[in-house]
């Protein structure tokens, strides 16, 4: 493992174009949708409470128009949990690189608040600070995730408004997906942290990496590709390993 860890770090340190590519295993460490022990009692009922719910089923369209009112007390709860989270050193490894664009799966801010510009992450499935109308005016706001707002209707056109993410059956922000489209083709390493790369997006940028003979370096907790020569795998914790991987650029 270690010479894998020697070969990829190099491959890094030579890097012109890198990208990172990354999914909720770069996140898990900073306590993000896991159990969250509490102080206050009532928190900690309320977070096993939610944490027993299905993603899959609050998450959708179908979920929201069922009852939005838990669809929207279940992102902020996710909102609070996300307020007191801290990024971890896998995020603050990869935010404090120059030069890199972040392409992530995670609606969480943590690769910026590890230091990242805004500009370099592309949040492919939106982002839990930003609520948006449900229908087709385009009023976004802004969320104070410390003090989410509850459900209520947008201000310009009357429809529900609801967080700007990408849920079950819904399409990948167009603009989001272009430009990581462009950043993998233009890439000359890119580095997929903490994702299964099992379902699309995943599945189709890492073969078109490959394709495009870009050097591909994975860190995941899971053995999750077929072994290629172009691949080079590397199984741990992203904490543990982005530090040992990066440690010719700093
Ligand atoms: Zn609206």
């Amino acid at each position: 493992m270690s010479e894998l860890i020697e070969i990829a770090a190099q491959k890094i340190a030579a890097a012109s174009h890198p990208v990172s590519f990354s999914g909720a295993g770069l996140s898990a460490e900073s306590g993000i949708d896991t159990f969250r022990q509490s102080d206050n009692a009532t928190d900690t009922e309320k977070s096993a409470l939610w944490s027993s719910f299905d993603p899959a089923k609050l998450a959708s369209q179908e979920g929201f128009s069922a009852d939005p009112g838990m669809v929207i007390d279940w992102y902020n709860w996710r909102r609070k949990t996300l307020a007191d989270a801290v990024p971890n050193l896998a995020h603050e490894t990869l935010g404090r690189q120059r030069g890199w664009v972040h392409i992530t799966q995670n609606v969480d801010n943590l690769l910026e608040a590890g230091g990242a510009y805004e500009e370099d992450v592309l949040h492919l499935h939106g982002s839990i600070l930003t609520d948006r109308c449900n229908g087709e005016c385009g009023h976004k706001e802004v969320v104070d995730l410390h003090n989410p707002k509850g459900l209520r209707d947008c201000p310009q056109c009357g429809r529900r408004m609801r967080p700007s993410v990408v849920w079950f059956g819904e399409s990948l922000p167009t603009i989001a997906l272009n430009r990581a489209t462009v950043e993998v083709e233009k890439a000359d390493l890119l580095l997929v942290v903490g994702t299964s790369a099992q379902v699309y997006p995943a599945a189709g940028l890492i073969p078109f990496a490959i394709e495009s003979n870009t050097d591909v370096i994975i860190v995941n907790t899971d053995r999750s590709l077929k072994p290629d020569e172009n691949i080079i795998e590397i199984l741990g914790k992203a904490g543990d390993v982005l530090p040992q991987l990066f440690k010719y650029c700093f």
